[in-house]
């Protein structure tokens, strides 16, 4: 009776063993598919000329962009917080 069990216990062990290098291997085998591509608006900064993804920029209210906070703020120290409202 024991080894009844012993050989169900060996055919259950070789059993998973194909069954986990099988889907390992369909893994492998499986295209690459590439995550869902989104397209990313890239913007210039106004202040230094850099390219950045649209995410990652820091606009003013009259459209001009910068790709952050510092560029931002040095623009308008240079040209005054008045000329925000001229444009
Ligand atoms: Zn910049």
């Amino acid at each position: 009776m024991i080894r009844i069990l012993f050989f169900v216990f060996l055919a259950f062990l070789v059993w998973l063993a194909v069954r986990t290098l099988g889907s390992s291997r369909k893994r492998r085998d499986e295209p690459v598919v590439p995550a869902e591509r989104t397209i990313e608006t890239i913007q210039q900064c106004a202040w230094c000329g850099v390219h950045v993804p649209a995410a990652e920029t820091v606009s003013l209210p009259d459209g001009r962009i910068y790709c952050g906070v510092p560029h931002r703020d040095a623009a308008l120290q240079v040209a005054g917080p008045d000329d925000r409202s001229r444009s």
